[in-house]
């Protein structure tokens, strides 16, 4: 098998070894790590057609963590795919008014980062023990809301690691907010910042950037790493349940093998759909790559007119876990479709720092064919939640169902009748007050599990167990603080 090396979006710096990119996060020069070529999936589809998920998540993963021993690979995927999941499909397609939801949220925090995030921290320990790194492994990450439990789930009490969650304390859901600061696990840290989600970010990126504090926290025997989704150890996990879905539909006689599918993805960092764009570069029958935004829509307004900018007024909506501005993963594609060319990617990013934005090449906007960009504003959002429940009876969250929304609006724009996956990127139950207002039961009298309750009698679907555990469970985290503090705040916590 051909070894993939990781080289910076960034620069000509010397390519790593995938282990030590998932140690690392974040190359040295700010850039990110990608694939020094993305390697063709070397089995058949009507062989995937025929794999369960784990099956599945090994012939791709092997495809990329090439200095992983199939061992190392199959042991880390045993331990983050079992029942952790309610599920034994881990990802299951629902047919709902002719799409397929791809159900990504049956894991331990109900939303898609499970996928990634539980088995990230295996990944983050194997690569260590393969590079002899004997340091404690500090995870830093900001979260505009799902990233934060479900890294802290998967790294909470996970030997030679401690995580540190940051996230805005008053852009994410109660149940959210509810479910980090109720963390067990003497490892896990959570903080409430003073701001919005790309302040956190930012934050955060620029503790990764500091060289002071990296020296200070080597000296004490720690290393920073990353959980958030621009470490490819998320991004490839990801690529997984593309394969599998596709491969679903074939077992299932949906389709034809080699037929074209549509994927429709709700976006916020970019990473879940630069994840099936990989799949589709690794010779996945994709079409069209439909790029959802809320109505933060800085995304639909760079395919559709090549210019991205962030000078904007930060907007708060009902789906917070695409109430980004930053598009971080974004560098990756850009990068692609600059020909591999880590000047210009280092220019654009540097533009984007001092400015705020940047605009590509005609050249550029060519190679972005494949995307189809378009945004779903509040009341579309909730419409579209109403009209699956009434017609089907299905309940989809928020997120999600801004994918829906897009997804007619790109039926409508193009008589695109080519079969068609929506992630489905978080439960109903993650986003119950928004949901229940949609489907027109809501109720202010009503507390979040309350309103569970009463959802779960109209949809007919469990409450799901990560709702049930924080019913009742004690805050055990209430720190908050300032964007200018985050520094002090992680020296506080690590006693450096
Ligand atoms: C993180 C998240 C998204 C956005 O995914 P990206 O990979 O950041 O584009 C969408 N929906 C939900 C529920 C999420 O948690």
């Amino acid at each position: 098998m051909e070894e993939v090396l990781y080289k910076s979006t960034r620069s000509r710096k010397e390519p790593v070894k995938a282990s030590e990119a998932i140690l690392k996060g974040l190359s040295e020069d700010g850039g990110l790590f990608v694939p020094d070529h993305i390697p063709a999936l070397d089995k058949s589809l009507a062989a995937f057609s025929k794999m369960n998920y784990q099956e599945t998540a090994y012939e791709v993963m092997k495809l990329y963590l090439t200095d992983f021993t199939e061992e190392e690979l199959k042991n880390c995927i045993a331990k983050a795919y079992d029942e952790k999941f309610d599920t034994e499909a881990i990802a299951p397609l629902t047919e709902a008014e002719g799409a397929y939801y791809l159900e990504l949220f049956h894991g331990a925090t109900i939303a898609f980062k499970d996928m990634a995030l539980s088995i990230l921290p295996h990944l983050m320990t194997t690569a260590a023990k393969k590079n002899h790194v004997k340091d404690e492994i500090v995870i830093l990450t900001a979260t505009s809301g799902d990233t934060g439990k479900a890294a802290l789930a998967g790294f909470a009490g996970v030997e030679g690691t401690r995580i540190i969650v940051f996230y805005p304390k008053n852009g994410v859901s109660p149940i959210q907010e509810k479910q980090m600061v109720t963390q067990k696990g003497s490892n896990t840290y959570v903080v409430g910042i003073t701001g919005n989600f790309d302040d956190a970010q930012t934050g955060v990126k620029r503790l990764f950037g500091d060289r002071e504090l990296e020296k200070e926290l080597a000296e004490a025997g720690f290393r920073f790493s990353s959980a958030n989704s621009i470490n490819i150890g998320r991004l490839v996990p990801q690529i997984v349940y593309y394969v599998y879905a596709y491969a679903r539909l074939l077992a299932e006689g949906r389709i034809t093998e080699g037929e074209n599918i549509n994927v429709v993805v709700p976006t916020g960092n970019f990473g879940n759909i630069l994840a099936a764009f990989y799949a589709k570069n690794m010779g996945l029958p994709i079409g069209r790559l439909i790029c959802a935004s809320n109505d933060n829509k800085v995304l639909y307004d760079f395919f559709a007119t090549g210019t991205y900018d962030r000078n904007r007024e930060f907007v708060l909506t009902s789906s917070p876990s695409m109430d980004i501005l930053i598009s971080s993963n974004l560098e990756r594609l850009i990068y692609r479709i600059a020909g591999n060319d880590e000047e210009k990617t280092a220019e654009l990013m540097a533009a984007l720092s001092s400015g705020g934005k940047y605009e590509i090449t005609q050249q550029m906007r060519e190679a972005l064919s494949d995307f189809y960009g378009n945004y779903a504003g509040e009341e579309e959002t909730a419409a579209a939640i109403k009209k699956l429940y009434t017609d089907c009876g299905y309940v989809i969250d928020t997120h999600t169902a801004v994918a829906s929304a897009v997804y007619g609006k790109y039926k409508t724009d193009t008589q695109d009748m080519t079969k068609t996956v929506i992630a489905s990127t978080a439960s109903p139950y993650k986003f119950t007050r928004s949901v229940m207002d949609a489907m027109g039961e809501g109720s202010s009298d009503m507390d979040d599990f309350a309103l569970a309750d009463a959802l779960s009698g109209l949809s007919g679907v469990a409450v799901p167990a990560a709702v049930e555990e924080i019913r009742t469970a004690p805050v055990l985290h209430n720190h908050v603080c300032d964007k200018e503090e985050m520094k002090e705040v992680v020296k506080k916590f690590l006693g450096v």
